[in-house]
């Protein structure tokens, strides 16, 4: 790890960093508060060990400070102080410190709370892995491992905003698998859930761009998002997934089709989405979704939004 030492009293300051460096970690010795919160601007810091009477700022003071810079992130403060009174070890762990060490320190109590510091440290970061991928998890859709609706939206929402700002284009595509109650019915639920995965993954294989997402909407529902591109980049892309679709060549022979499951895809190209929401885009992509339900599925209807 790399500790950071702050101390005014030059002696001792070099007296712990010596320890720190036996006890096979990285000392960074700074002589004041203000050098401390320097330091986080130069060093990675891992752990801190904090005088704290100091002049000018306090080793109070500097903790609140260096709580303050470090945010959501939390490393070990350690309080290195003379004094043994209780308000002292109060206001200490009040100001955001962990623990304290008794000065002078020793060096064998020294390096045994490091220890226990950096077991926490450890576990600390152990759940904040967990945490980032149960929270990526949360945005995908467990069947079919596309990003589900909560994931669509929220990157949506922010195409949108950009697409504002930019006075860019923004379009939708919604796509809706063929005669899906009558294949479920026929080929049973399960092999249902195969072809809503392998047509999901054949599907999200168009994209081309890293701000384009696929996504499952809901049920046999799927949506696509393309921000800032033009008119004849969204069309390949939707014609690309409806094909593919087809060309995968899952038999369904109780639909009326070709023989095939197939979807349908309605695509809203937005010129401009400075004037529209989010709704007025996925709804005038619904109507043309259901053109291409009235014209005999399989097949890409358009419609734009503005001139
Ligand atoms: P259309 O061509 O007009 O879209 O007809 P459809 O039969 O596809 O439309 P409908 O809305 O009547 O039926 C949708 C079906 O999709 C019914 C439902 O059981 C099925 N479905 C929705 N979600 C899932 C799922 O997660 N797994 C499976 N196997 N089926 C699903
Ligand atoms: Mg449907
Ligand atoms: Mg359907």
């Amino acid at each position: 790890m790399n500790i950071l030492i702050v101390d005014d009293e030059e002696p001792l300051r070099t007296l712990t960093a010596q320890y720190v460096s036996n006890a096979g970690h990285m000392p960074v010795a700074v002589a004041s508060g203000a050098e401390a919160i320097e330091a986080f601007g130069v060093f990675d810091i891992d752990m801190v060990i904090l005088d704290v009477t100091m002049q000018e700022m306090d080793g109070f003071e500097t903790c609140v400070k260096i709580r303050e810079i470090l945010g959501e992130r939390w490393i070990p403060i350690v309080f290195l102080t003379a004094n043994t009174e209780t308000e002292h070890y109060e206001k200490g762990i009040a100001s955001g410190a962990d623990d304290y060490l008794l000065k002078p320190a020793n060096p064998v109590v020294l390096r045994a709370k490091i220890n226990a510091m950096a077991r926490i440290v450890d576990i600390n970061a152990k759940l904040e892995k967990a945490y980032a991928e149960l929270e990526k998890q949360s945005l995908v859709d467990s069947l079919t491992q596309v990003t589900n609706r909560k994931g669509f939206f929220d990157h949506a929402e922010r195409c949108l905003k950009t697409a504002k700002r930019d006075k860019s284009a923004l379009s939708v595509l919604m796509i809706d698998v063929d005669h899906f109650k009558q294949f479920n019915d026929n080929y049973g639920h399960l092999k249902g859930d195969e072809v809503l995965r392998t047509a999901a993954e054949e599907m999200a294989s168009k994209l081309r761009r890293p701000l384009d997402m696929f996504a499952r909407y809901g049920g046999e529902e799927f949506v696509a998002i393309f921000p800032n591109t033009d008119y004849e980049g969204v069309q390949q892309a939707a014609e690309a997934m409806c094909l593919a679709v087809a060309e995968l060549k899952i038999p369904h022979l109780h639909g009326g089709g070709i023989g095939f499951v197939t979807v349908s895809v309605g695509m809203c190209y937005c010129v401009d989405a400075s004037e529209f929401s989010l709704e007025d885009i996925i709804s005038v992509a619904d109507k043309a979704l259901y053109v291409s339900k009235d014209q005999g599925r399989n097949k890409v209807s358009y419609s734009t939004l503005g001139d």
